[in-house]
């Protein structure tokens, strides 16, 4: 699975952050992005937190443990602009 934001939508209130940081992270723009840890995934990281393209361009893996926060985070968003696709 993979997830994603609509930064269009993103009211940068941080929850998603509080509930899964390692997933979930602001930038300067006061919005938020997905990253993929290299806590999780290694040397493998599509993006490391600091150059992570906005929208789907963006879409990150979920670690194998992170599955359930994201999901509670996509469900508490404000913006409603988490989106989960399954490969
Ligand atoms: S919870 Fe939703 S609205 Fe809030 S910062 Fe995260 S993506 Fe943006």
């Amino acid at each position: 699975m993979k997830v994603w934001i609509d930064q269009d939508l993103c009211t940068g209130d941080g929850l998603c952050a509080e509930i899964a940081p390692d997933v979930f992270f602001g930038q300067d723009d006061g919005l938020f992005y997905v990253q993929e840890s290299a806590a999780n995934f290694g040397t493998e990281t599509l993006f490391d937190g600091t150059s992570n393209p906005a929208g789907s361009d963006g879409m990150a893996r979920i670690p194998d443990n992170g599955m359930d926060r994201v999901i509670e985070a996509a469900e508490e968003c404000p913006g409603e602009c988490i989106f989960i696709e399954v490969e």
